[in-house]
């Protein structure tokens, strides 16, 4: 009987082990997890501590139960601590202390990521969190609990950070929001950063850009954050969300390869240059359909996608992983924000010669109730018409994900900018316009690029269509 191991029981391992079931029903499939929660969602832990979702067990994807009722054997709180490839086995150990040796046949690793520790004095300290896992999120829970907690800093304004500042502004604590760069969310262009930035305001968040934190200091029962000139914040407690990087000690420790980023570099089968073993999630690079150099995209659906055709080939089947275009949407408080392919930085440094235009429209018919305006950043390649990334910003009613979704599913068919304005999207007065904004997008880059403007340039079409 084929016995299949996969370290790490997050989004990527449980995606592998339900695959490998479905594919070999008689193969045995064991998943070694370091911590006690298989297959919850950590995506959810910011709802979670904002009180949206009361019940942390709601988390979970799938319980323990029933991924044991598939055939699969979970080993929780079993820490892989060494891989011997040549023997074709993983040796892990427990809490206290008790070690095994689990023989494999094929070895699927998804260990994940860890919360990136810059180099900030005091980062150590009590009061000073991350957020990566349920365990972190308990830690944070506990603390907001039995501490008096006014005012929290988040170092790091990406999507973490933003939907922390959302959750602890719910639970009514004032949140002061630090950026290194100069405007909030760096994965879209800063227009559409400075209008996250104005609901961040609406909603009494305190933002400080260009704010590059180099300590953090007790003072009795509070904590000073500061820059290396002067003082960012006064806080009872302070969040680090600057990003992850790939967990692959063990990988480099067993010899696999590592590419951007030091993650385990594998080919479009999930496999590593080593026969038997595959990768998957965030512990990964990540083939990017647009760009021809892998990158490194820890995401939860491409973990999930990964995980499945790892699964698949480690069963003994011959499955492609499609590649990854970068989509992404996060809610701050009442806004959405979307993005997929490339900013126009990126398609430049990758040899694309881009174009981008910026177009307000209604989401909707005007004359139909609740009508809001959402903001298209829609970037192309002046050259060749073919599209290479958009950006959308509206509210939570606009369907902004599900339009950027257009856009991506349109990238699995190098779709070109007419194209993308001949699709036939559906359309009712509440809902849509006979043009749906990114087809108003897509016709304004038409017309820009007709004008013959010899430069990158912006323009601002409204229209109440
Ligand atoms: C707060 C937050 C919000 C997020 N929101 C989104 C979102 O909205 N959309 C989205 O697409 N993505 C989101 N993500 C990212 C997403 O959660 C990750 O991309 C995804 O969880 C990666 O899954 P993974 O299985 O590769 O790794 P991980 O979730 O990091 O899991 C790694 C697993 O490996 C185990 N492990 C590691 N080392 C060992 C070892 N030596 N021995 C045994 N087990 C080991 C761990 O215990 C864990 O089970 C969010 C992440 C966070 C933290």
């Amino acid at each position: 009987m084929t016995q299949i191991v996969i370290v790490g029981g997050s989004d990527a391992g449980i995606s592998a082990a339900l695959r490998v079931r479905e594919v070999d029903a008689a193969c045995q499939i064991s998943v070694v997890v370091a911590d006690a929660f298989p297959n919850y969602s950590i995506c959810g832990l910011p709802y979670y501590l904002s009180g949206e979702v009361r019940d942390w067990r709601a988390l979970a994807h799938r319980t323990r139960a029933e991924i044991e009722a598939g055939g699969v054997t979970l080993l929780l709180e079993h820490t892989a601590t060494h891989l011997d490839l040549a023997h074709c086995a993983v040796h892990t150990q427990t809490a206290n202390g008790s070690e095994r040796v689990i023989p494999y046949d094929r070895l699927i690793l998804a260990t994940g990521a860890t919360p990136r520790r810059p180099p900030i004095s005091g980062i150590e300290l009590e009061g000073v969190f991350f957020l990566h896992s349920m365990k972190s999120s308990f830690q944070l829970q506990r603390y907001l609990s039995t501490h008096r907690t006014r005012h929290v800093a988040i170092i790091g304004g990406g999507y973490i950070g933003l939907e922390m500042a959302e959750a602890l502004t719910h639970r009514g604590i004032h949140v002061i929001l630090l950026q290194r760069g100069a405007s909030v969310l760096s994965t879209v262009d800063s227009s559409i950063g400075a209008r996250v930035r104005e609901t961040l305001d609406r909603h009494r968040v305190d933002v400080t850009t260009n704010a590059p934190v180099v300590a953090i200091e007790r003072h009795g029962r509070r904590l000073r954050v500061r820059s290396a000139a002067t003082t960012l914040a006064e806080c009872d407690a302070v969040l680090v969300a600057t990003g992850v990087k790939p967990e692959t000690a063990l990988a480099q420790t067993a010899g696999l390869s590592l590419g951007a980023q030091e993650a385990i570099v594998v080919d479009e089968r999930m496999a590593t240059a080593q026969p038997g073993v595959y990768a998957a999630g965030d512990c990964i690079v990540t083939h990017h359909r647009l760009l021809s150099e892998p990158r490194y995209l820890p995401l939860g659906t491409t973990a999930h996608k990964q995980g499945r055709v790892a699964g698949e080939n480690a069963a003994g089947g011959a499955r492609v992983f499609a590649g990854s275009v970068g989509t992404q949407v996060v809610r701050v408080f009442e806004t959405v924000i979307a993005r997929t392919g490339l900013l126009e930085r990126e398609a430049s440094a990758a040899g694309y010669s881009p174009l981008t235009v910026e177009i307000t429209t209604w989401d909707h018919k005007v004359y139909s109730l609740g009508a809001q305006e959402l903001v298209v950043r829609l970037t192309a390649d002046r050259d060749t018409g073919r599209v290479l990334g958009a950006q959308m910003l509206g509210s939570l009613n606009s369907a902004i994900a599900k339009r950027i979704d257009v856009v991506a599913a349109g990238f699995h068919a190098g779709i070109m900018v007419d194209q993308l304005n001949d699709l036939d999207l559906s359309y009712t007065p509440p809902l849509g316009s006979p043009w749906d904004p990114l087809q108003v997008a897509a016709q304004a880059w038409l017309a820009e690029r007709a004008a013959g403007h010899a430069a990158p340039l912006t323009s601002a079409a409204r229209t109440a269509e």
